[in-house]
């Protein structure tokens, strides 16, 4: 993120711990690098071991302070063993990224496909819950935190070719308002953060095939992603 002099905006995180999902690749490794840089310490994870440990061992190599594990995101155990993970490492958590997603489906809504359906609320929407659910009790010991669903441009601009995806983004902007008038009171914020297409592995079958790429780009004002 930059300021209005074009130099990116400091924040001072020392002292946070911070969980991001899926940050072993895309726009959830830069999310955790960019905490870290900001002093913060951050546990990085994803479904697979290695690709975990080669994000730790590169941002350790920056000298950032990162810690990681296996977390897929849809699996019960999984986001237990992460929650507990970042307390044991770190004493507690402050900030939370939710940003995992799947996109199993190409086509209409009404082409959708129940099991399609299923896995897309389950891993964009129901684990961004779950975790949620783990994570708060940890962030009001600590008097405060902040949460962070990473949705998608899809969420107010359903996108014809992904349109079940876009909806279970579109359900997230609804948790986010629901999560942030119930913690409030605890001093915890959350908020919704909705990317543009991103040319990510996530999005090459958007972005990659030209007829694909020119029906993505048709509704959006300027016509490029963000690479
Ligand atoms: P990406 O570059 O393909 O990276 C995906 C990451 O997610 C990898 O680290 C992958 O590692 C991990 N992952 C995949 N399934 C997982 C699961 N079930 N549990 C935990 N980790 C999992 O993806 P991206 O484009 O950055 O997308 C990240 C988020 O941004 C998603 O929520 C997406 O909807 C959102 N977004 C993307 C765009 C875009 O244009 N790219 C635009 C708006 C929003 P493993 O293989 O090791 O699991």
């Amino acid at each position: 993120m930059a300021s209005e002099n074009g130099k990116p905006i400091s924040y001072n995180l020392e002292n946070k711990v911070a969980v991001v999902t899926a940050s072993t690749d895309g726009i959830g490794l830069s999310i955790a690098k960019r905490l870290a840089q900001s002093g913060a310490s951050v546990v990085v994870s994803s479904r697979k071991q290695a690709n975990v440990d080669k994000t730790v061992s590169d941002l350790r190599s920056e000298g950032l302070k990162v810690e990681g594990i296996v977390c897929h995101v849809g699996k019960d155990e999984d986001r237990k063993a992460l929650v507990n993970f970042v307390v044991e490492k770190f004493g507690g958590i402050d900030i939370f990224v939710s940003n995992a997603a799947v996109n199993p489906a190409i086509g209409s809504i009404l082409e959708t496909e129940e099991s399609a359906w299923d896995k897309l609320m389950d891993i964009n929407v129901k684990a961004a819950l779950m975790l949620t659910k783990e994570i708060v009790p940890h962030m009001e010991k600590r008097n405060g935190g902040a949460i962070v669903y990473n949705a998608s441009i899809a969420a107010y601009q359903i996108l014809p070719l992904i349109a079940a995806y876009s909806v279970s983004k579109t359900a997230l902007l609804g948790l986010a308002k629901a999560v942030a008038a119930e913690c409030a009171s605890m001093n915890i914020r959350a908020n919704v953060v909705c990317p543009g297409i991103v040319q990510t592995k996530f999005a090459a079958q958007l972005t990659d095939y030209e007829s694909i790429s020119e029906e993505v780009l048709r509704p959006m004002l300027i016509k490029r992603f963000v690479l």
